[in-house]
């Protein structure tokens, strides 16, 4: 099967999946996936499943990717937070329906390679960088909406603090050993109210310094000049 023709497969699972909406399924039509993923895995791109972009790391798995943006109810008028960008997939596909993505990683390798590719796919409403998500993004806060790719054990605070009035907040809360769930919070007129979507299992949200790395580009990051 040519690329193409897998793409297309996986749009029809992603509608099978309950992904109805068009915006959210034309925005992962137009991202090539194959080149968020290291060239190992490049005819593996379409399989719908999560793979390893280096440093433990996985890319998500595009089903989830859709279904957590289909929970934020997205826009063109909104500034999004991403936290844990990885390999830039998901910042691309949130690039096509918001107005704003601002998006940290903790790996510099992921980081700088998720920038080259944005870049070479031309996403220029992204700001990428490299920090610790747990303590979001206060210089651009509020956020209309913010979406976390990796675990916390609870909902982090400084994410609640900078969610705007009416905003929502989509991200994977629990630990390795108990059952995730992937959960929403919105703040309306000033309270927060959280509730259960449904059970995941993410990698863990990992709080404090970023890592430098060592140089190690042959991650995502294969096209990355340093
Ligand atoms: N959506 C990404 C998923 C990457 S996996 C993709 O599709 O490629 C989760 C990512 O969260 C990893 O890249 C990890 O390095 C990052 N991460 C974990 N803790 C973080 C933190 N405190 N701040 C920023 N990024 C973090």
């Amino acid at each position: 099967m040519t690329q193409d023709a897998q793409k297309i497969r996986l749009i029809l699972e992603l509608r099978q999946a309950g992904i109805i909406d068009t915006e959210i399924l034309s925005a992962m039509e137009k991202v090539p996936r194959e080149r968020f993923v290291p060239h190992a895995f490049e005819d593996r791109a379409y399989d719908g499943i999560a793979l390893p972009i280096g440093h433990g790391q996985t890319i998500s798995q595009p089903v989830v990717v859709a279904k957590m943006i289909m929970a934020l109810n997205l826009n063109d008028r909104i500034k999004i937070l991403e936290v844990g960008a990885g390999s830039g997939y998901q910042t691309a596909i949130l690039s096509y329906l918001c107005r704003r993505v601002y998006a940290i990683e903790r790996h510099r390798d992921l980081l700088i390679g998720a920038q080259n590719l944005l870049d070479e796919i031309r996403r220029y409403n992204v700001t990428a960088v490299l920090g610790d998500g747990t303590l979001g993004w206060p210089d651009q806060a509020p956020f209309e909406r913010i979406i976390v790719s990796a675990a916390a054990p609870e909902i982090p605070e400084n994410l609640t603090n900078q969610l705007a009035e009416g905003g929502v907040m989509v991200l994977p809360v629990g630990d390795q050993r108990r059952d995730q769930m992937i959960m929403r919070v919105i703040r309306r007129e000033g309270v927060i109210h959280t509730e259960n979507l449904w059970p995941v299992r993410f990698l863990p949200l990992v709080p404090g310094r970023p890592e430098e790395d060592n140089g190690n580009v042959e991650t995502s990051g294969r096209f990355a000049k340093r």
